[in-house]
């Protein structure tokens, strides 16, 4: 068995790493021209350790990236919204969430890849026949094999091209993110915090991701496109922060044009069919979601093992690939809906509202959080 895994991000990566761990031959393409160095920040959950250790890179990812022993959610005025303690997700599920910057995860996982990435090759069509598939690319070259894997995205080709439409939810926030030379405090470093503004989707945070540098990022509820020069978007996110208790404001003034990388949140509504033929898809596009439980990439990673271990245990690719299916769809739509209602509820606006919010996220009960975690940090297969 030959599988062709268009996208080398984080899904397609960690999908080839668990293809090779299961002795299953691949090749891999991604559309860029090279790998280069780019991208902020990014929490690992404590579910996509688990998968990493399984696949024998946990110990270089760890080596990489912060473990931050709180995280916590506030509102702008100090108030502890929510506490979720990392230690006992550790000592608890065996694995809890990395702080690490997303080139030195690219960096660890082609480090694992025992393919190269083939870079520049941007998947322009597919043939699905009786005996192989084979993908085409826009230099005019192609590849064969027996399955194709399409980790291409929340904007995937093949997706759309091949085996069904998406319908995009913008979730009617703008992020910002910026990778910022610092370093910071003990006590900072071990309690990350996302902090809550008073409404409008008015977000942000900043965490340590390795000695030198903390990842930070902003949200805002907006027009989707609006546009901003990173000059008025630093002037901007200084200005909405001003009200922030803390170092939020420190931080925020060491931001530079250039570090600033801005993104539309959007995910699409859920879809019921994530292969067709010997086609099936991975990650961002069967299910992206927003990043409001940072599990996008954990729930890719998560896809990564379980599709190899369905691939391995039958060579019939149907029937992997419905087990596959069956045996992920309903999770990503868990944690796809409550991501999307957990956007909607920073989008409530006015001083009552966000008050109701602060209140009914401090009032949840340990019992829910305590769910929250089996059902996100509990990978029992
Ligand atoms: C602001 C923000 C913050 C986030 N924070 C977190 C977090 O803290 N934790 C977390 O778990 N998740 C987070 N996520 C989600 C996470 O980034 C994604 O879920 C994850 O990157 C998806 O990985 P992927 O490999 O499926 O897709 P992608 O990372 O999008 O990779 C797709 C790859 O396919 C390639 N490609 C696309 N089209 C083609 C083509 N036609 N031909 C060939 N190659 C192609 C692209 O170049 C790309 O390399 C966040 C997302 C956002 C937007």
């Amino acid at each position: 068995m030959k599988a062709i895994i268009i996208g080398a991000g984080i899904g397609g990566l960690s999908t080839a790493i668990a293809l090779q761990q299961k002795g299953i031959d691949y090749e891999i393409f991604d559309a860029v021209p090279e790998n280069r160095p780019v991208g902020a920040g990014i929490m690992l959950g404590g579910n996509a350790m688990t998968v990493y250790e399984r696949l024998g890179i946990g110990e270089a990812i760890r080596k990489q990236s912060i473990f931050p022993e709180n995280i916590f959610i506030r509102n702008y005025k100090g108030k502890t919204l929510q506490q979720v303690s990392n230690v006992y997700i550790r000592q608890r599920y065996g694995q809890g969430a990395h702080m690490i910057h997303r080139a030195a995860l690219h960096h660890e996982l082609i480090l694992a890849t025992k393919q190269p990435v083939q870079w520049g090759k941007k998947l322009i069509s597919i043939e699905d026949t009786a005996d192989s598939v084979t993908a085409y690319f826009e230099d005019g070259t192609s590849a064969t094999g027996d399955i194709l894997i399409g980790a291409d995205g929340i904007r995937s080709l093949v997706r759309e091209q091949y085996i069904t439409h998406a319908n995009y939810r913008y979730s009617g926030q703008s992020c910002w993110r910026a990778i910022i030379p610092m370093t910071l405090s003990r006590e900072e470093q071990i309690n990350g915090a996302e902090v809550w503004g008073n409404g409008n989707g008015l977000r942000s945070s900043y965490m340590q991701v390795n000695q030198q540098q903390v990842y930070f990022w902003f949200t805002k509820k907006m027009p989707a496109n609006t546009p901003f020069s990173d000059e008025a978007a630093i002037t901007f996110i200084q200005k909405e922060l001003a009200v922030f208790t803390g170092n939020m404001r420190t931080v925020a003034a060491a931001l530079k044009p250039e570090m600033l990388i801005r993104g539309d949140l959007y995910d699409f509504e859920p879809i019921d069919t994530w292969y067709k033929g010997r086609v099936v898809l991975l990650g961002d596009a069967a299910h992206a979601t927003t990043p409001n439980l940072g599990q996008g990439a954990s729930q890719a990673i998560e896809d990564a093992l379980m599709l190899s271990n369905c691939i391995a245990q039958t060579k019939n690719y149907t029937d992997a690939f419905r087990s596959y299916q069956e045996q992920r769809i309903a999770r990503v739509r868990k944690v796809v809906g409550i991501s999307w209602k957990l956007a909607q509820i920073t989008n409530w606006k006015g001083a009552i509202a966000t008050t109701i919010r602060d209140m009914m996220v401090r009032m949840v009960p340990n019992s829910i959080t305590q769910q929250q975690m089996e059902f996100l940090y509990n990978v029992k297969w």
